[in-house]
């Protein structure tokens, strides 16, 4: 089932975690839909600019979620987001795009080391109606998961 020209249901749901342990991660109609939305704002366009998109994970049951220890509130277990790369592409590069093109709701630049493109990946969302327009760095700092806004451009941090 495709959910937008170059994505799949399949893409979408995908979890090793989730085969290995028999676990339940279909979405149901409502999350499908949500997962439309998703792919028609944020990741097909993101698709028609840079290219193949790798979805490394999208819709997260809450009992997935719980086996890998993401949270059940994420927006991944409400079916609004979804973390990918685009091979050959600097995360920051492609976060900077996103963030002057698209609208999501959130927009998380995950364990991204500047100077590294090839390092962390993005984490993006999508809802329907105002979004947050929540702009973030996330990094470890101390063994500990920090947040910070991104105010500017990803390609000038430091
Ligand atoms: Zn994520």
């Amino acid at each position: 089932m495709n959910l937008s020209r170059n994505f799949t249901l399949s893409e979408l749901t995908k979890s090793d975690t989730a085969i290995r342990r028999g676990i339940n991660n279909n979405p149901n109609a409502e999350q499908i839909e949500k997962l439309k939305a998703l792919c028609e704002n944020i990741l097909q366009p993101v698709r028609d600019h840079f290219g193949r998109v790798k979805v490394t994970s999208g819709f997260r049951s809450v009992e997935l979620c719980e086996a890998i220890g993401s949270s059940a509130r994420s927006q991944h277990a409400r079916a609004e987001a979804a973390d990918f790369e685009c091979i050959g592409v600097d995360n920051a590069e492609l976060f900077d795009w996103i963030k002057s093109n698209l609208s999501p709701d959130q927009l998380i630049l995950e364990f991204y080391t500047p100077g590294e493109p090839n390092s962390g990946w993005i984490h993006a969302s999508w809802v329907e109606g105002t979004p947050r327009a929540s702009f973030l760095h996330a990094f470890k700092e101390n063994g500990r998961t920090k947040y910070k806004p991104v105010m500017g451009k990803a390609t000038e941090l430091v």
